[in-house]
């Protein structure tokens, strides 16, 4: 149950079993900032066309006076491409509303009895955040900036510089676009 990331990927590498993936959303293809390890990626075993950029530099800047590079390998992973195509892949409900009971899924009022894998996400009770993110034009920089702000208690914001744009983003308890990063736009 759940046709996010991890249901569609699991039921990918399930699918000699055939299994069937409910999910109460329309389409699939959740928007991400999608970084990940190199590392959970390779383990990911799926296609390179799938990974927009490897990043080797985090750059993260509080206040925008103190400045901490941090030396990693991380990797973008276009998270909605992947899961349309994974959503081709195997079979998938939706939109569907499921509950499961036991061993039983129930949605639209049919039963489906089987080994169950409850994928529908984070039920955690904590304060929710509100985030943004927006693609803009490509910028010249090959590092991922993160940008803490002493005002925004709990959030921060970013900038990943892809091939083809710029994901801006921010997380806040208050307003996150009060946070948005500015960009320097690329010179031709
Ligand atoms: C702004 C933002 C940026 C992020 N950036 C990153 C990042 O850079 N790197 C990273 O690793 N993670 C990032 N994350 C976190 C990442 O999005 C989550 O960890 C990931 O979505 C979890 O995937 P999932 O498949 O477990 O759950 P989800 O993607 O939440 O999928 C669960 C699915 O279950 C379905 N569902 C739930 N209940 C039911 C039901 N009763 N019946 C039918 N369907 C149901 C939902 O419709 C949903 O499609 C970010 C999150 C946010 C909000």
């Amino acid at each position: 149950m759940g046709g996010g990331l991890a249901g569609l990927i699991l039921a990918y590498n399930l699918r000699e079993f055939d299994p069937i993936v409910f999910d109460r959303r329309r389409k699939a293809g959740k928007k991400c900032t999608g970084i990940i390890s190199y590392d959970t990626f390779y383990s990911l075993n799926i296609s390179r066309e799938f990974l927009d950029r490897e990043f080797k530099n985090i750059e993260i800047l509080y206040d925008n006076k103190y400045s901490v590079h941090v030396n990693t390998n991380v990797t973008r992973l276009n998270r909605e491409k992947l899961e349309i195509w994974l959503d081709e892949e195997v079979k998938t409900k939706r939109p569907r509303d499921a509950v499961i009971k036991g061993n039983i899924v129930i949605s639209e009022n049919e039963k489906y009895e089987g080994v169950i894998i409850d994928c529908s996400g984070w039920k955690g009770k904590a304060k929710w955040l509100k985030a943004i993110e927006y693609l803009t034009e490509p910028i010249n920089e090959d590092k991922i900036i993160v940008y803490f702000d002493s005002r925004n208690k709990g959030g921060f914001s970013w900038i990943v510089p892809l091939p083809y744009g710029t994901l801006i983003g921010s997380i806040s308890y208050i307003n996150p676009e009060f946070f948005l990063p500015k960009i320097e736009k690329r010179n031709h």
